[in-house]
């Protein structure tokens, strides 16, 4: 061996042997040629004890021998180096790798006449190596079990990783996303927002904070909210950036409807002519719609986020801090009624407690208990004055009444005494004082029933008009046998009324259909009555004289008559009928009948 090259050679081997590497070389037989300490110091065996011979000789497992035999044959006959690794049991019984290379030495032509070989201890990197893939494996699947996109951005701003989601949500193959792929299911009009945001973090650093549309699955455009924060590593620079997108179209979803429902609250609130307000716990301000505004002359910026019992001192101590107190400590809705003197008017208030404080509507009722007061006075003067009027006919009846027996008696007293003495034509003059007498007491009787109609308060029970109408009859017998009037009555229904009255109505109309009646006709008569759903209305048909067009509402005002004296009566009969009705809540009317005669209706409330 030339000099140069033997002292290469040592300087070689002095290094091998100092190298915690194992180092070797093989024959083309497999055969160790060389092994540096290293190794020799791991078999525990000397040079010349190893040397010669192959993985088999020197007592390897058989399957690792076999397998690094035939890479020594392949390197032989590929000429290529050839990288692998094993696992091995360390001394202390923990496992271990090795990760080793053989390479061909090749002579001046070019065929391989020897391997070269080296082994490495790798078990701290792959330990290392193996915590980081786990470590990343468990990064994955806590990324793929959440309900966002995850995803990892290289320093340069490509996407290296996103979870499953992304494909749950998107239909995207994970695979497509990666680099600037993400860029495809943004909505097209936030591309460029998304893309210029993302490139001003990458070049300051900055939190990538932005909110795109994204597209799901079936095509539809979804708001998320994009994060995404850079790690820096040891010698400060960015290293990655971890970025979620969570969809957030639900929330905003419900943020405009909720607006919006606000809004329309809002409106309708302010549509509303009824006062609407709102105290918080503190009995603070917190809403009030414009007739509040109006109600307590105060505006609302005024009044907003202001205590009520300092804004408002006539209320505190009064009813009103009473009641909203008790509504808000029992929980229990509140109404009540109360006159507030600082706006001289009244108000109708409800309160109802609610968990943010108290929500309050009230109405300004100042012209209604003003119109209350107002009905008050005038109804108890009409029932001052209908009560001097009853005295007065009553009194004016009996002074009437009084001076008219007078003239009848004397009148019969002259009779009796010069009857003799007077021819016939003086004495039908006499009759006709007395007719005229007559009349004219009936006539005072009529009018003083009329004046009574409203006086008397009987108690109000259900009366059956069948019975009334018989009674009515019965009391009617006698003009109605001379008359051979022929009745019919259907059948009828009792009512809610006062009976003594309603017997005078059916009387009264009873004996109009026979009084007038047609002389040439026999007189036939209908009685029939109906419930309607909301008042009871009646009929009292005749086939009589029938009433002209043009008096059929002036016949129920009080002595108004279309007879002569050939008829008798006062004119009074359908006043009183009308009265009765009308303080039966009810209206009376008359109709022409088919067979010329006239229906009399009359209704009765429910
Ligand atoms: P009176 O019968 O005492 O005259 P009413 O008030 O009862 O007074 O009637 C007023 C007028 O209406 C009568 O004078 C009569 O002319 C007319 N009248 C009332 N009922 C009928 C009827 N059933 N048929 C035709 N005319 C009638």
């Amino acid at each position: 061996m030339p000099d140069r090259a033997g002292r290469q050679w040592r300087s070689f081997d002095a290094v091998l042997a100092h190298t915690p590497d194992f180092a070797y070389t093989f024959d083309l037989e497999g055969r160790f040629t060389y092994i540096n300490a290293a190794l020799l110091n791991l078999w525990q065996r000397s040079f010349d004890e190893a040397v010669g011979k192959n993985f088999f000789e020197l007592d390897y497992p058989p399957e690792l021998a076999g397998r690094l035999q035939r890479q020594i044959q392949e390197v032989i006959v590929s000429g290529q180096p050839v990288r692998d690794r094993t696992p091995y049991t360390g001394a202390d019984g923990q496992p271990g790798y090795y990760e080793y290379i053989f390479v061909p030495v090749t002579g001046a032509d070019g065929t391989v006449e020897a391997v070269a070989g080296s082994t490495r201890d790798i078990t701290e990197s792959a330990r290392t190596e193996a915590t980081l893939r786990e470590s990343q494996r468990r990064f994955e699947q806590l990324a793929d079990a959440m309900p966002q996109i995850v995803w990892t951005a290289t320093a340069d701003g490509a996407l290296d990783y996103v979870n499953e989601q992304l494909t749950r949500y998107s239909g995207l193959d994970r695979s497509e996303a990666l680099g600037a792929g993400w860029l495809t299911i943004v909505h097209p009009d936030d591309r460029e927002k998304a893309a210029e945001t993302w490139r001003h973090s990458l070049a300051t650093g900055e939190l990538y904070d932005t909110m795109f549309r994204l597209r799901t699955m079936d095509g539809a455009w979804r708001d998320h909210l994009v994060r995404a924060r850079p790690v820096v590593n040891e010698a400060g620079m960015i290293d990655h950036w971890y970025g979620t997108c969570t969809d957030i179209q639900n929330e905003r979803d419900i943020a405009q409807e909720l607006a919006a429902s606000r809004d329309r609250s809002r409106a309708i609130l302010e549509s509303i002519s009824d006062a609407f307000l709102t105290y918080d716990g503190e009995w603070r301000f917190t809403y009030l719609n414009g007739a509040a505004e109006r109600i307590l002359q105060r505006s609302r910026e005024n009044l907003l986020g202001r205590v009520v019992w300092s804004e408002f001192p006539e209320a505190a101590g009064s009813v009103f801090e009473r009641e909203y107190r008790r509504a808000v400590e029992t929980g229990v809705a509140v109404q009540f009624e109360e006159f507030y003197p600082p706006l001289n008017t009244w108000l109708a208030v409800h309160a109802y407690p609610s968990g943010q404080g108290l929500t309050v509507y009230f109405q300004d009722i100042g012209e209604r208990k003003r119109a209350e007061a107002e009905r008050e006075r005038l109804l108890s003067e009409l029932a001052r004055s209908n009560a001097e009027l009853a005295v007065f006919a009553h009194v004016a009846a009996h002074d009437l009444q009084s001076p008219l027996r007078m003239v009848k008696v004397y009148t019969q007293l002259l009779e009796a005494r010069v009857k003799d003495q007077l021819d016939d034509s003086a004495m039908a003059l006499m009759g006709t004082v007395l007719d005229g007498a007559n009349r004219m007491s009936q006539l005072i009787q009529s009018l003083l029933n009329y004046a009574q109609v409203n006086q008397m308060e009987r108690e109000r029970g259900p009366v059956a008009m069948g019975s009334i109408v018989a009674e009515a009859l019965a009391h009617l017998s006698p003009l109605i046998a001379e008359a051979r009037a022929e009745i019919h009555t259907g059948d009828l229904p009792a009512v809610p009324g006062d009976g003594v009255q309603i017997l005078q109505l059916m009387q009264n109309l009873l004996s109009n259909a026979v009084k007038y009646r047609r002389p040439d006709l026999p007189l036939v008569i209908r009685i029939s009555g109906k419930y309607t759903g909301n008042e009871w209305i009646f009929e009292v048909r005749d086939n009589g004289q029938g009433i002209p067009a043009e008096y059929r509402e002036a016949i129920f005002q009080p002595l108004k008559r279309l007879h002569g004296h050939e008829v008798p009566g006062t004119g009074i009969g359908l006043a009183v009928c009308q009265r009765i009705v009308e303080r039966h809540g009810g209206r009376i009317w008359v109709e022409p009948a088919p067979d010329e005669g006239s229906s009399f209706y009359f209704t009765l409330a429910g």
